[in-house]
């Protein structure tokens, strides 16, 4: 019964049996004559985990750059503490702790801990973290620290990728012997916060201030819901016009909240941002004696935000990364991370974590998707184009630049399909017909000739090609030469189907 109802969210409710209309399955289900196994029309055999399947060699397991994996890979194979580790996850564990080697022991003191562990393609994880072998930890605890978070957030932020014995302490002593960190230790009074009313939903209620450092201005922009920052740099002069400018991106981005909540400064009363929200259809919140609602909420924020910025500067590291770890980092022990609040999933930062593949049925529609296109792209293209006049205004793709420029055709070639052409400046080229489009009018030509152009020319009523110009164009530089008999190479595509060459594609294998 469990399993037919897992369909379903229900609510189970105590209702007296006086109250009951009539006598339901539910309270007559349970028999204590009949305490044996219940027969179910449906039963579970296995459950095959989406790493188990065929696919498993072409998802990624891990998030990390491919050369890092390598370096990854390498030092846990060479770390001969990690190696029998290894081998005892793969070959079990011996009864007794005893029988371990000492610096194995503890992977098997803590609670449950050996029965976390699991090795695949050459890592090992702890669960969902990444083991890191002692060579590499050093390494890690930089990339914990780059945005010199204190030493909570930086667990956090190390307990949802990797582990290794130790972690907590080593993360505790980087984080106490930072100097830029000791500098920059906040001696502000705790205030008492005011209580206003909570979103409760991602991206409704969003606050935005300025704030400066050394002459240079920022926009800070924060959802209060998952307190995920936007933080970006802003000219030296912050106009009305600049700030609604960020905000539009930003709404475009995320999406239109319900409110905005700002302070009186002149770039969120001014006259643009007012026409912004009036146009978005946002409540634009300001703070006044009447609306003391929240102001703390940016204030605290600025503050962070502005520790964040000032270390990077100091330290000369990147701001963007230090950004992405204060995002990435879970916001308490029992709340997520700011950007898993909001999108719903982790984010990928420079430090390892277990990869999550995207979900089957999407992964399934987005390649059906691909073939589909394929499919359509393959089939204009074994279309024959017509063929082209001496005489005729065409244009020409130029492989180089990737765009059209326009030409005149001169005469057919011997040679199927191909013509010689003579741009603008009097040079005569020999092309392909499928790198040739027209015949078009002169008006075009004329704006042809005074601008490049970026974006194909819109196609003529003979809609002669549908080939998508983005795509790599077959070399038309060379002469055209017959397919070499003794190299048929049988190019596949990843469905295992044989990809046939358009015909016309024929002359520049
Ligand atoms: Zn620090």
């Amino acid at each position: 019964m469990l399993i037919k109802t897992q369909g379903y969210n229900y609510e189970v409710k105590y209702r007296p049996g006086a109250d009951m209309v009539l006598a339901d399955t539910l309270s007559r289900l349970p028999n204590p004559e009949n305490d044996g196994d219940i027969e179910l029309d449906e039963r579970i055999d296995g459950i095959e985990t989406e790493f188990e399947d065929a696919e498993r060699h072409t998802i990624a397991i891990i998030n990390f750059s491919p050369e890092k994996q390598n370096s990854l890979r390498s030092q846990t194979a060479n770390d001969t503490k990690l190696h029998v580790l290894k081998e005892l996850i793969q070959q079990g564990w011996p009864e007794s702790i005893k029988d371990l080697p000492k610096d194995l022991r503890p992977y098997w003191s803590e609670p449950k801990f050996r029965d976390e562990l699991a090795t695949e393609s050459g890592v090992i994880f702890k669960g969902r973290q990444v083991l890191i072998p002692d060579s590499m930890t050093a390494d890690i605890l930089t990339q914990l620290h780059v945005a010199h978070q204190g030493i909570e957030k930086t667990r956090r932020l190390a307990r949802e990728r990797v582990y290794w014995i130790k972690m907590n302490d080593d993360i505790e002593r980087v984080c106490r012997s930072c100097s830029v960190c000791a500098e920059h230790q906040d001696a502000n009074p705790k205030e008492t916060l005011k209580p206003h009313d909570l979103p409760t939903r991602p991206w409704q209620s969003i606050a935005s201030d300025l704030f400066e450092i050394s002459g240079r201005h920022y926009l800070l922009t924060v959802d209060r819901y998952s307190k995920y920052p936007l933080v970006d740099e802003m000219p030296t002069q912050v106009t009305s016009h600049a700030v609604t400018q960020k905000m539009q991106c930003y709404m475009s981005l995320f999406g239109r909240p319900d409110e905005i909540l700002t302070d009186n400064g002149p770039q969120y009363t001014g006259q643009a941002f007012q026409l912004f929200v009036k146009r978005w259809g946002i409540r634009h919140v300001t703070s006044s004696p009447h609306y003391p609602k929240s102001n703390g909420f940016i204030e605290r924020h600025v503050r962070y935000i502005k520790a964040i910025v000032k270390k990077t500067q100091q330290n000369k590291s990147d701001l963007y990364i230090a950004l992405l770890q204060v995002r990435a980092t879970p916001i308490d022990s029992k709340l997520p991370s700011p950007a898993e609040l909001l999108f719903g999933r982790t984010v990928t930062t420079l430090l390892p974590s277990r990869a999550d593949p995207g979900k089957v049925g999407h992964r399934q529609h987005l390649a059906h998707r691909a073939a589909v296109m394929k499919e359509h792209h393959d089939r204009s293209c074994r279309r024959e184009l017509p063929p082209l006049r001496p005489g005729q205004h065409v244009t020409v793709w130029n492989k180089e630049r990737r765009t059209w420029h326009p030409a005149v055709v001169q005469q057919k070639c011997n040679e199927p399909r191909s013509y010689v052409v003579q741009t603008p400046n009097g040079n005569m080229i020999r092309r392909s017909r499928s790198h040739l489009r027209g015949p078009y009018n002169t008006q075009v030509q004329q704006t042809v000739k005074r601008t490049h152009l970026v974006e194909p020319p819109t196609l003529d009523e003979d809609q002669e090609d549908r080939s998508d110009p983005t795509q790599p164009a077959p070399s038309c530089e060379t002469e055209s030469k017959p397919p070499d008999p003794n190299n048929p190479q049988t190019v596949r595509t990843r469905f295992g189907r044989a990809v046939v060459k358009p015909m016309h594609y024929r002359d520049y294998v």
